[in-house]
């Protein structure tokens, strides 16, 4: 699932020019999305033999360079959706790797036990085509039963935690004068690059913690090929399958028009006089953020993250829309309020150590 942030602009910006050589030899041609399909089943990179080696060292050290076959899934996986950009393996500064594990040594004890089992690790490459990338690994059986998480070197090298969450929270609106978004997830004293590695990891990690779990339809199935017999109560608090139109509609699409248009890192396809609608309209939702109302996927991974960040270590996180330099709409994290109450009890049972 190419997932969260896509930093495309500032990856070309920041991103070092590959040179041939380090570009690894595809099995298939560039504009070959047939190819790059058939490549990617059965991949050594999603088989839960190849990661032996690093599932016996703890969780907390599974943090590397990319290995070549896991660049050619990712190269391949870009190809499949027409993603023009080609990763490489990325060096792994030590200042970076330092703060990778800063970033997690902070997190609950609790929630990081959560991820010894199904986290295969953390791996970075240059030129992701975006800041975060969550994939499936199979057994013998081919069932789910771990995941990896790809995280992009050279776009996190200059990220602190406000700045990105705020350049993030604007993709989906295009620029307008007079209007504003800004995202509060750090308080001044701790906006750093440690803790916008923090809130990307946790976003990610959702997505692992959602493997094997049936919290909503595995995202390598589109949706009319959902089994209606398996229950997914997460997804079910906030979503539909319309499995003849082959789309995940929300339970809150009649009374919230602007959803449809709201895309992501892509090209903003709302207009910026939309931002005060828009999140009118997600408050009267179960949805943590406008980013969980994207897809059924992110939400559960924008439900995680945002619940661990504000309910369990105390952060702050708000979207503010300021209209001619006024505060005139706060947008805050949903948990304690009734219209959060039934997502926030599915995560208190989920992330409570098993005993
Ligand atoms: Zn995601």
């Amino acid at each position: 699932m190419k997932i969260a942030a896509f930093l495309a602009v500032a990856a070309l910006l920041t991103a070092p020019t590959a040179s041939a050589q380090d570009l690894p030899q595809l099995p298939c041609a560039d504009a070959d999305k047939e190819c790059a399909r058939r490549a990617m089943k059965h991949h050594g990179a999603t088989d839960v033999a190849s990661w032996q080696a690093m599932l016996a060292l703890p969780a907390a050290e599974r943090i590397a360079p990319a290995t070549p076959q896991l660049v050619e899934y990712i190269a391949l996986d870009n190809i499949a959706n027409g993603y023009p950009e080609r990763p490489r393996a990325a060096r792994l500064d030590a200042g970076l790797l330092a703060d990778v594990k800063a970033a997690i040594a902070d997190l609950p004890t609790a929630i990081w036990a959560l991820f010894g089992e199904r986290l295969v690790g953390v791996y970075f490459v240059e030129g992701l085509g975006g800041t975060g990338y969550t994939e499936y690994v199979f057994d013998a059986q081919g069932r789910s039963v771990k995941g990896f998480i790809v995280l992009d070197a050279a776009v996190l090298a200059g990220q602190r935690a406000n700045a990105w969450a705020t350049w993030k929270e604007n993709t989906p609106f295009a620029p307008g004068p007079g209007y504003r978004l800004e995202a509060r997830i750090e308080t001044d004293g701790k906006d750093n690059r440690r803790n916008a590695i923090q809130y990307i990891l946790l976003h990610e990690l959702g997505h692992v913690l959602s493997i094997g779990a049936d919290i909503h339809p595995p995202w390598n199935l589109s949706p009319k090929q959902i089994d209606a017999a398996t229950k997914y109560p997460f997804f079910d608090l906030a979503w539909t399958v319309d499995r003849a139109a082959d789309k995940y509609r929300s339970r809150f699409d009649a009374n919230f028009p602007q959803r449809a248009g709201t895309v992501y890192y892509f090209g903003a396809k709302l207009a910026a006089a939309d931002m005060l609608p828009a999140y009118a309209s997600l408050k009267r939702t179960n949805f943590p953020s406008l980013y969980a109302a994207t897809a059924p996927g992110d939400d559960f991974a924008e439900s995680f993250a945002s619940y661990v960040h504000v309910v369990l270590m105390r952060r702050p996180w708000q979207v503010t829309i300021t209209r001619d330099g006024k505060p005139v709409d706060i947008f805050r994290a949903c948990w304690g309020e009734p219209r959060c109450a039934d997502k926030q009890r599915m995560l208190e049972r989920l992330v409570k150590p098993s005993s």
